[in-house]
């Protein structure tokens, strides 16, 4: 097993670790990024992105990813495209694991990201990006009076069909059982809404169509009673998951299990600093995660001169 040593390794490929991959390259660091097998975060599974600024035109998710990989290897970030699958962050230099090799690292930038919930039924993958999605703001703008349904009894549930209403003629939000998990305000908002209806204790079995969604399989889950309804898109929000299964027991974690960062750059270890959707439960935006990934590589550089500086002084 070979062990490579970097100034700063930043495990995630998404639009924070490459854009943190980008301003240490231009700051001459020389970033190592684990890319994961599969590189690019999010944004690889969405169609048309029309909300990140400078593209007037929109682009396509896995084109705009690949512009940040260019940009970050142009300026001499190096990729791996493996995943970490441990690391120690008990003692200088972190190290990093993953199956086949061990590399080391004077800071390390933790950009994982987080992942969407899927329901997990019959052709809900087929139909990615032609009706079903994870997000209403990447993608409502595609469903102009069509009726959207939304799945999902908490916060994010009622803020995509809020949301969702400036599109559809109308929105139907599925939910497994008889009350919303989501606060108050929120949750009768939905429901003095009059574009909003709600079917309650259901499940999605199935997502219909041939070459885009068209309609859904249900289940009633008290009478077991089976149905079908006709709709255009499928927006699922039941929840994300923090990446951050690896850093148990090395950084301090919330109770949902996103990074712990009082200024949404630094963690409880010095010289390991985070980045994007593993720490942001609000935003959650490509844009706000590749504001983050600057943020994350200006402290690292900053970090690392004062550390320059301290053992300078100290051979003095
Ligand atoms: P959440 O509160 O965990 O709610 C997830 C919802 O999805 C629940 O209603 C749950 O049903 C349902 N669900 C889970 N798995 C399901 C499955 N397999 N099939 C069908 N339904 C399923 O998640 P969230 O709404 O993403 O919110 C996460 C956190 O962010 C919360 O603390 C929330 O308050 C916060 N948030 C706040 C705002 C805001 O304040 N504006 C906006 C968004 C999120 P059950 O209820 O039956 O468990």
């Amino acid at each position: 097993m070979s062990r490579t040593h970097s100034s700063v390794a930043i495990i995630g490929s998404g639009p924070a670790g490459l854009t943190a991959a980008v301003y240490a390259a231009r700051a001459n660091l020389a970033p190592v990024v684990f890319a994961g097998h599969l590189y690019g975060g999010q944004l690889m599974l969405t169609t048309e992105v029309e909300n990140y600024p400078g593209f007037p035109q929109g682009i396509m998710g896995p084109e705009l990813m690949e512009n940040f990989r260019l940009q970050a290897e142009r300026f001499g970030a190096v990729l791996h495209f493996v995943d970490v699958t441990k690391v120690d962050f008990s003692q200088q230099p972190f190290r990093l694991w993953t199956e086949d090799d061990e590399f080391s690292a004077d800071t390390v930038i933790v950009a994982t990201g987080a992942s969407a919930r899927w329901l997990d039924v019959p052709h809900e993958a087929r139909l990615r990006g032609r009706g079903v999605s994870t997000c209403a703001t990447c993608d409502g703008a595609f469903f102009r009076e069509k009726h959207i349904v939304v799945v999902g009894g908490g916060d994010s549930a009622m803020e995509e069909a809020l949301f969702l209403t400036r599109f559809g003629k109308k929105v139907t939000v599925i939910h497994r059982r008889a009350s919303f998990r989501a606060s108050k305000i929120m949750a009768d908002r939905v429901l003095a809404h009059d574009k909003i209806d709600v079917i309650w204790n259901s499940e999605v079995t199935e997502v219909l169509g041939a070459e885009k969604t068209e309609g859904l399989g249900l289940r009633n889950i008290e009478t077991g009673e089976t149905s079908t309804i006709d709709a255009d898109a499928l927006f699922i929000a039941i929840g994300h998951d923090p990446n951050t299964a690896m850093f148990q027991g090395q950084l301090d974690l919330d109770p949902m299990g996103y990074i712990s960062s009082p200024d949404g750059v630094t963690t409880n270890i010095p010289g390991v600093f985070v980045a994007g959707d593993v720490f942001d439960v609000r935003y959650k935006q490509a844009i706000t995660a590749a504001g983050s990934g600057c943020k994350a590589a200006l402290e690292v550089e900053k970090y690392l001169e004062a550390h320059e500086a301290e053992h300078a002084s100290a051979l003095v």
